[in-house]
């Protein structure tokens, strides 16, 4: 049986040059616990061809994920997404295989790609650690000085200044 949802490919019924199944599976199979900093959004997302070649099923394209982050330097809220251009799996079957669910294979791929680390802008200048504002949005309201450019070689001479 078939059951909404996964993605299920129908070896039985499968043509001889492959066939491409395109599709998003119920939003709750990525279960990824309790992470307050990695929210998936919808389901997983798949364009994918399948084909049957000997006694293996075989499964490339591309898979992906949207997500909503909260950025691990200044803890704001970004969208943003997971995915791999270059899913593969094979899995075996037989002469009786009627049905081969790759919902769990999807399922790897996506979390293998999941960002470790969030961060909204690989130029996400953080929170101040003095005064907490963001520093992508305003300027530092306690006085340390934000490091950059010619000054930082100074600062790394002189420990006691900030
Ligand atoms: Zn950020
Ligand atoms: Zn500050």
């Amino acid at each position: 049986m078939q059951t909404p949802g996964r993605l299920i490919v129908d070896v039985a019924r499968l043509e001889k040059g492959g066939e491409r199944y395109l599709g998003e599976t119920a939003p709750d199979l990525l279960e990824l616990g309790e992470s307050e900093f990695v929210i998936p959004v919808g389901g997983m997302i798949y364009d994918i061809m399948a084909e049957a070649v000997g006694d293996q099923l075989l499964a490339r394209g591309v898979v992906r994920q949207n997500l909503r982050c909260v950025c691990s330097r200044c803890a704001d809220v970004f969208e943003t997404l997971a995915e791999d251009d270059d899913f593969f799996c094979a899995t075996e079957i037989n002469a009786q295989t009627e049905f081969v669910d790759l919902t769990a294979d999807v399922r790897e791929a996506i979390i293998l790609a999941l960002p470790g680390y969030p961060v909204c802008d690989e130029e996400c200048r953080g929170l101040c650690m003095g005064c907490g504002v963001n520093l992508n949005k305003g300027a530092c309201e306690c006085g340390q000085k934000v490091k950059d450019g010619k000054w930082s070689a100074l600062d790394a001479l002189n420990p006691d200044v900030f």
